[in-house]
This record gives C-alpha cells, structure tokens and sequence, in this order.
C-alpha cells in the first residue's frame, strides 16, 4: 500500500497505552496482531460490521426476488427487493446490478444457497 492510502487519527494516550498493553498478550499474538495498527483496523472492521449488520433485515424470500429492510433509507426504512433473474442480479431501490443490497442479500445463508444452486455469480467483497 501506499502512503495515500493511510490516513492518520489522533487517539487518547491512555487509550492508545492500553492498546499497546493488550498487543503484547499472547492472546493477541495468537490472533496474529503483531503492532498497534493491526489492532487497531481489527476493531474498527468488528465495529463497521456490527454497524452494517443492524443496517440491514431481511424480511422474507420469494421465488425471483429477496426484501430487505434498509434501516438507512428514509425516515423509519424502507424495503428493498432484490432480484434474481437469469443470472444478473437487480436491485430495484438502485436500479444497478451490484450495490449494498445486492451485497447484503449474498451476505445471507438462506439465499447464498439458492444464489449459488442457480450459478449466480456472487459479489466481490464487501469493501468498508
Ligand atoms: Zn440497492
């Protein structure tokens, strides 16, 4: 990576002195987290996830298409569907063939199964 890639936050000191305690715990070396950053973006990913899950629910699947309740949208909410047709998927909040939705719909194991029976391609990782 280069150096445009990172960007720098300022940490309580206290805050940061505990980080590096934890570190040099072998129970974080068996996690494999060998300095502060690693901890560091090992947190913030458990958090943007926790964050992400509770954007999404899924309500229910039907024979072509998934709904997802995006906690995100509009004042309480909106619902979402998902399509699966041929092998595209369509989402018809984005009207796009891959966004959050389409994502989120991969993400859950019911409908990977059936995605996956009918060889849709699934989509690339999410990237926080
Ligand atoms: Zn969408």
């Amino acid at each position: 990576m280069g150096k445009e890639d990172w960007k720098t936050v300022n940490v309580k000191k206290r805050l940061l002195d505990e980080v590096e305690r934890i570190q040099r715990t072998d129970e974080a070396k068996k996690a494999g987290i060998t300095n502060v950053a690693q901890f560091v973006d090992l947190a913030l990913r458990e958090k943007l996830e926790k964050f992400e899950r509770r954007r999404f629910e899924h309500i229910n699947m039907h024979e072509d298409h998934v709904k997802i309740l995006d906690n995100k949208l509009e004042r309480a909410g909106r619902i979402v569907s998902v399509y699966f047709r041929d092998t595209k998927a369509w989402c018809e909040y984005c009207d796009e063939h891959m966004c959050v939705h389409i994502q989120y719909a991969w993400e859950i194991p019911d409908v990977r199964e059936i995605l996956s029976a009918r060889k849709l391609a699934p989509p690339p990782s999410r990237v926080f």
